[in-house]
């Protein structure tokens, strides 16, 4: 499929159905309300389709939008669908995966992950960009359309940069994410409120989380250079936790001096979240595919494993000089 062909397909495809993965974080927000504002200047009809609720601190970007949470009964009628910041059906979970997967419908993958499966009719895969929301303002650039980008469609766009770039500091930042940067704030984007509300609306309760698992709950192997930290699903809720609470925290592993890699491990109902970090020459991504059902980026990845937390624990220790 030819650039032609993606014009007619948007052209001339009414009812756009927008997806995105489970467990949206900012740049899946930020594709499909950026997506959702393009379908508007293009007169399109249009539904955001989350497989689940997407954390507090991001609705606020979704007012003003048609969006839903994924009903398995529940019939959508829809001609074209449009896979933003996911490369694999498993992606939007169990429940939704046999859906986008035989859906009746043209559908075109907009994304950044590495090995994107083939289960789109045009996938447009960029592995370099820095976010998914990248992947679409080049998209619209090569369509030509740069000029139909309105303030809207530049929320969505900065939320998806800032927020997978660990706010524009990861190696995966180009001139062009800096281009695009300028182009969006010669709109009128007020970034600094974008910045404010992702990361200025901590509760007290998910900074004291986090607070008890830096001091409490993090295991350092000076050795490999690696920290683990881990939170059960008791500490959680002593903490009153709620989704987006422990976003990021990972990170802070990789800030001490000396140390390149990091694991986060959240115990929940199904069993064991996995999320790994690197960087310079350490890549994640490998490691997570091969032992924990994951995948994801060379410096940002996740998994997930059945069972308890003590048992996920004991199985990523046992295999700590190959992270
Ligand atoms: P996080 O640690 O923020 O949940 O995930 C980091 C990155 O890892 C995500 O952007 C995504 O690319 C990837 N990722 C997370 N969980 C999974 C998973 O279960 N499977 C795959 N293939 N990738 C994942
Ligand atoms: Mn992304």
């Amino acid at each position: 499929m030819t650039q032609d062909l993606l014009r007619s397909a948007l052209e001339q495809n009414n009812n756009w159905l927008i997806t995105t993965h489970k467990g949206p974080d900012g740049d899946a927000v930020g594709s499909v309300v950026a997506w959702a504002a393009y379908a508007q200047l293009c007169g399109k009809n249009y539904l955001i389709l989350f497989p689940d609720q997407p954390a507090a601190y991001l609705c606020p970007f979704l007012e003003g939008y048609q969006w839903e949470v994924f009903q398995a009964e529940k019939h959508y009628d829809f001609d074209l669908l449009f896979a933003l910041d996911y490369n694999a059906p498993s992606r939007v979970g169990q429940e939704m995966s046999g859906f986008v997967t035989s859906y009746p419908a043209m559908k075109i993958m907009l994304d950044h992950h590495p090995g994107p499966e083939a289960f789109c009719d045009y996938t447009i895969s960029h592995p370099k960009a820095c976010s998914t929301t990248e992947v679409i303002f080049q998209t619209i650039e090569e369509l030509g359309q740069l000029s139909l980008i309105n303030l809207d469609m530049a929320k969505g766009l900065y939320l998806g940069l800032m927020t997978d770039t660990g706010s524009f500091r990861f190696p995966s930042v180009s001139a062009y994410t800096h281009q695009m940067t300028a182009h969006l704030l010669s709109l009128g984007l007020e970034q600094h409120q974008i910045h404010e509300a992702v990361y200025d609306v901590n509760s007290v309760t998910r900074l004291q989380l986090r607070g008890f698992a830096i001091a409490e709950k993090l295991k350092l192997y000076p050795m490999q250079r690696l920290g683990i930290m881990s939170l059960s699903k008791e500490e959680l809720k002593r903490f009153d936790y709620q989704k987006g609470d422990t976003e990021g925290l990972v990170n802070v592993i990789l800030s001490i001096e000396g140390f390149d890699a990091g694991v986060f491990l959240m115990e929940t109902e199904e069993g064991v979240k996995f999320s790994f970090r690197s960087k310079g020459s350490r890549f994640v991504n490998a490691f997570a595919q091969k032992h924990f059902n994951g995948g994801g980026h060379q410096y940002a990845a996740g998994g997930f494993q059945n069972g308890s937390l003590a048992e996920a624990l004991a199985k990523l220790e046992s295999l700590i000089d190959q992270i």
